[in-house]
């Protein structure tokens, strides 16, 4: 059984990134306010958070997946769907390609821009991506005439952060550059493409801004196979799309925002650390019991899931 359709995380992450902007933009008035004999208690508060919030944000950011799903997002429905080639990167892929003694025309192919997807063309540069040959405009774009999907549907295919169903149905093939352990050919030459590099998807991400939380450790995630991963990253999803934690983040959120204007004016500084320490409490404690019921949930909270995905 497989859930619906879900929201993403992108609701949840632009509170965290809104208040890493906030907390850069206040951050050299907060240095220079601590040497003009600002609370040094408000100052460590806010100069830990800061730190704290970079590293989750990092977290969701990390580069290379590790997770051994066998490159699903790197297959794709042929002549349908596949991933554009920025165009300053087709020569030295060509190039690379060719001192591996491998031909470039089995990789990589030109495609009239005219003929891409309406939704492509809207989320690419065109000035990074289009080159023209005589007068047509053109662009790169990688080949999926590698092997056919190693999962057929169900728990093994992940969803992307956005929370959509991937790309890939029964009959998509894997990219070429996909070799036999699963590995991009392009990854040790520094030369994925920029599609590639920045894409992350719930399996891996979730799991891996859940640790950074300290909700999940290796041992949590010990001895289990990519399905039961990923059915725990979408479980997670949905403690990530919560009213809940959106709510607990929106108050902390204000409760960070009325410590810095405190600190800053050197207002109310005691009630407002009083404040402030109860409404963290609260938030930690919340966001605790919220992450446990899904990584260690209890009978009725079994149920719970099982309500969500048939609804
Ligand atoms: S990003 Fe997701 S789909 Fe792609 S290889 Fe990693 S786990 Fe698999
Ligand atoms: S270029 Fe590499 S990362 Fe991108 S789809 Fe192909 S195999 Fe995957």
């Amino acid at each position: 059984m497989r859930p619906k359709e879900k929201n993403g995380i992108s609701g949840w992450y632009s509170i965290l990134t809104s208040r890493l902007n906030w907390l850069s933009f206040n951050g050299s008035r907060i240095d220079s306010r601590r040497m003009g004999g600002g609370s040094a208690e408000a100052y460590e508060i806010l100069r830990n958070h800061h730190i704290k919030i970079t590293r989750t944000i990092e977290a969701f950011h990390t580069l290379a997946c590790p997770v051994d799903c066998s490159g699903v997002c790197c297959h794709f429905p042929p002549g349908e769907i596949s991933v554009q080639i920025e165009a300053a990167l087709a020569a030295p892929i060509r190039e690379h390609l060719i001192r591996c003694n491998l031909k470039p025309e089995d990789y990589i192919q030109k495609v009239l821009w005219s003929l891409m997807p309406v939704n492509v063309v809207s989320a690419l540069p065109k000035e990074l991506f289009v080159f023209r040959e005589n007068a047509d405009e053109m662009v790169w774009q990688v080949k999926a005439t590698g092997a056919k999907m190693p999962h057929k549907s169900g728990d093994s295919i992940p969803r992307t952060c956005d929370g959509h169903e991937l790309w890939v149905d029964s009959k998509s093939r894997a990219c070429a550059f996909l070799d036999s352990r699963s590995l991009c050919m392009l990854q040790e030459a520094n030369l994925k493409p920029a599609a590639c590099r920045d894409f992350v998807c719930v399996a891996y991400a979730v799991h891996s801004v859940t640790k950074q939380l300290g909700y999940l450790s290796e041992d949590d995630l010990k001895g289990l196979g990519f399905a039961e991963r990923n059915r725990l990253a979408s479980n997670l999803m949905d403690a990530f799309v919560s009213d809940e934690l959106m709510r607990l983040e929106t108050e902390y959120h204000d409760s960070i925002v009325r410590l810095t204007d405190a600190y800053l004016l050197d207002e109310n500084m005691d009630s407002t650390l009083r404040d402030f320490k109860a409404q963290e409490e609260k938030y930690i404690l919340r966001r605790r019991r919220l992450f446990r019921r899904v990584i260690d949930p209890g009978p009725l909270d079994y149920l719970a899931q099982l309500l969500s995905w048939r609804r």
